[in-house]
């Protein structure tokens, strides 16, 4: 039984320890994403500053590199204009930047472009050339195109007196920047928001950004309409807060915001924080609660079933393969537990008589048969707290717990009447025959003697019922 005991600590020592191990493992390897995912967010700064310098500040440089350029500024003077030669200089520009490349003439109202499309400038037509023209500033970005949306990056052709000449620019696909922006958004997580002076959206990494209209006036969107701008502003207002990080729709998010001086733009940079590992925390907790729920589980199904198979297999170790009877290893085991519960005990050995000569004469097989009839009526013939097993061979042993000698004595009478009465026979036609048992008996303070010499005193006793004729009952230290 202790090492049952044993089995069963070291199985839940084993399980729980596997348990630890799983959920250490897990919490540091989860540590060490979140860890290792922030790095990457920190690391999206450095694109994000090639992806301006590349997509914006570049074509803004190409535009006002055009416009300075002595021989626009002269061509854009000239009384007679050679298309020839102006299409052969922003056709080598388009080539070398790989972008659409233009120019806009003040004095011969002429728009020409390095695809070789040439139109008359009108306010039809060309609304953006006179809106721009009105402006104090000289460089511009701005959606034009309606079928074929375009980011263009204008900047006026001035002469030495500043008078104004016209535009020279490049023009690049809106689609080329959504592209690009969603790639970056996909890539770092990070939403990026470019603005004009009024805070309308010029460019955007969500699906805001807008391409309906080069006259701006139905799909203008401001970013004091995004849900998280108002929360921005309010946390800007408060001092200290130098993180702008901010919550609205229960979530929280980073707030950057850069200003591109040349176009009078500022870009927003919308990210999750750092601190949202309190969301993944809370995933891997909820994961596992999951995870603890199965394995208890799995653990009540596991000791379930090590327990049918324990109880099982303790019950083949504990039992007599032929009476059905407990052997002597329970019996040793039930004496312990009997010593804890009562103080006294009558002892009892069976022993049937002659028996060599029931194997001698029927045989072994019968010599069995007439073992387990015998088995049977020893226990059937006891109380609720008495046991009865095989001791070895032919041998039983009885434990009558809290029993004087003498009743012990009127049960084992009673049993031996019996056991005398059984016909056995071999086949229908031969003759039964009968068998007969003696029992030895001694009675014992349980906690003063040890099972051996209780057993050696019981013997004593059989040996008497022997040597004096068999099938009887004698009690030890009592005349017979
Ligand atoms: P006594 O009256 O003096 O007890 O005579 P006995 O012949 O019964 O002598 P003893 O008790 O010494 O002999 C026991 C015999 O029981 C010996 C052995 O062959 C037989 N025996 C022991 N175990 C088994 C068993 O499992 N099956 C069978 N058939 N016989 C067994
Ligand atoms: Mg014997
Ligand atoms: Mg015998």
């Amino acid at each position: 039984m202790k090492f049952v005991q044993t089995f069963d600590r070291y199985i839940t020592i084993i399980f729980f320890f596997t348990i630890i191990t799983i959920v250490l493992t897990s919490y540091f390897t989860f540590k060490e994403i979140i860890n290792t995912h922030n790095k990457q967010q920190q690391r999206a700064i450095i694109p994000l500053f090639s992806l301006i310098t590349n997509e914006i500040i570049h074509p803004l440089a190409i535009a006002n590199f055009m416009a300075n350029d002595q021989f626009i500024i002269d061509y854009a003077q000239q009384e007679k204009v050679d298309k020839k030669k102006v299409l052969q200089y922003l056709q080598r520009i388009s080539k070398q930047h790989k972008t659409t490349s233009f120019l806009a003439i003040e004095k011969h109202n002429l728009l020409i472009d390095s695809n070789n499309n040439e139109t008359q400038l009108s306010y039809e037509k060309s609304e953006w050339y006179y809106r721009l023209k009105k402006e104090l500033k000289t460089q511009f970005a701005d959606i034009g195109n309606a079928n074929n949306p375009h980011l263009f990056f204008d900047n006026k052709i001035l002469n030495d007196q500043q008078q104004f000449l016209g535009f020279a620019g490049v023009a690049i696909d809106l689609n080329y920047f959504a592209n690009k922006f969603r790639e970056y958004k996909k890539r770092f997580g990070f939403e990026l928001i470019f603005v004009d002076n009024n805070n309308d959206i010029t460019l955007s990494s969500t699906a805001l950004m807008k391409t309906e209209s080069h006259h701006r006036k139905n799909a203008v969107i401001n970013i004091d309409t995004l849900p998280w701008y108002a929360a921005y502003q309010a946390a800007q207002q408060e001092e200290g807060n130098i993180e702008n990080i901010i919550t609205f729709n229960n979530k929280d998010v980073v707030v950057s915001q850069m200003p591109l001086k040349e176009l009078s733009w500022t870009m927003f940079i919308v990210s999750p924080p750092p601190s949202q590992q309190s969301e993944y925390w809370q995933l891997f907790f909820t994961r596992f609660s999951i995870f603890l729920l199965v394995t208890l589980i799995l653990y009540y199904f596991f000791i379930r079933s090590v327990n049918y198979f324990k109880v099982n297999l303790i019950k083949d170790t504990e039992t007599d393969f032929l009476t059905k009877l407990p052997n002597r290893i329970f019996l040793h085991w039930k004496l312990e537990d009997l010593a804890q519960q009562f103080s006294d005990i009558s002892i009892v050995i069976p022993d049937n008589d002659h028996f060599k000569v029931i194997n001698d004469t029927y045989g072994h097989i019968v010599g069995d048969e007439v073992l387990k009839a015998v088995a049977d009526n020893f226990s059937n013939g006891l109380r609720k707290d008495d046991v009865t097993g095989r001791w070895g061979g032919e041998e039983f042993i009885m434990l009558l717990p809290g029993t004087s000698a003498t009743l012990a004595k009127e049960i084992t009478e009673r049993i031996r009447k019996k056991i005398s009465e059984i016909p056995f026979s071999i086949s229908s036609s031969s003759h039964p025959f009968s068998t007969t048992v003696s029992f030895g008996i001694c009675y014992h303070q349980l906690k003063k003697y040890s099972l051996k010499s209780m057993i050696s005193d019981a013997d004593k006793a059989l040996y008497v019922a022997k040597t004096n004729g068999r099938n009887r009952t004698i009690i030890y230290g009592e005349p017979y």
